[in-house]
């Protein structure tokens, strides 16, 4: 696979919906290969796929993936509820990429959504899903529908960074892996797999996301803010 870039609003509209078009990096030349549109493949992997040749994404089927199952149904009901919004009626049986589709086409890319995100809450060892109104950008739902789905194929590769995030102040977050719990750090940085060098610094606990061009500013607000937590013990000791 080649470096993946940002893509525009159209082209994440043309790859969560519709069959397009990936480059192939072979030995020494790059091919183009049609796959499904990411939410097909989604359900694919949830509910098995027609058997239809090598073009979808992934080749090790289990039987029933929760995580994908997890992420599908989330999608699902987000995407029927900016529908729901945007054309003040109860979308029909359609699927999901068709009511996608009609969405994003009608809104600006700037407009505000409102969806329901499940917050998982952790409180004497018990953890409770809880629901929250999620207010966000068209293009910015988007774009964590595109990353959530491809990111389920292809997990990237990430470097953990045990500091606390600057903007929530979280050195630690939980996260549902493989029907898991499981502790990671707050902040992980996300290594390009073709370049192998860091793309994106993110927080797991408040979902912000630095890209490499404030890394510098960040580093230095990282290390500001750990020393002056190192001053505020001192002063409590
Ligand atoms: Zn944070």
């Amino acid at each position: 696979m080649s470096a993946p870039e940002t893509p525009s609003y159209d082209d994440m509209i043309r790859d969560l919906s519709r069959s397009h078009p990936v480059v192939v990096s072979r030995d020494d030349s790059d091919e183009y290969t049609s796959v499904d549109g990411l939410i097909q493949q989604l359900r694919d992997e949830v509910f098995g796929g027609t058997d239809k040749g090598a073009t979808s994404g992934n080749k090790n089927r289990l039987p029933l993936n929760a995580p994908a199952l997890d992420l599908y149904t989330l999608i699902d009901r987000q995407i029927s509820e900016v529908w729901g919004a945007t054309f003040a009626r109860i979308p029909g049986a359609d699927k999901p990429e068709r009511l996608l589709a009609q969405w994003a086409a009608h809104a600006n890319p700037l407009d505000v959504t409102i969806v329901s995100s499940p917050e998982t809450i952790y409180r004497n060892g018990l953890e409770t899903v809880v629901w929250l109104k999620d207010e966000t950008t068209a293009i910015n739902l988007l774009s964590r529908w595109h990353r959530s789905i491809t990111e389920l194929f292809d997990p990237p590769r990430v470097a953990t960074n045990p500091a606390a995030c600057v903007q929530c102040g979280a050195r630690e977050s939980w996260q549902r892996r493989d029907g898991q719990t499981v502790k990671s750090t707050a902040l992980a940085l996300i290594i390009d797999r073709s370049t192998d060098r860091a793309k994106e610094m993110r927080c797991r606990a408040c979902g912000a996301i630095w890209d490499s061009s404030v890394f510098e500013w960040l580093n230095g607000a990282i290390e500001a803010n750990e020393k002056r937590l190192e001053d505020l013990k001192k002063v409590g000791a």
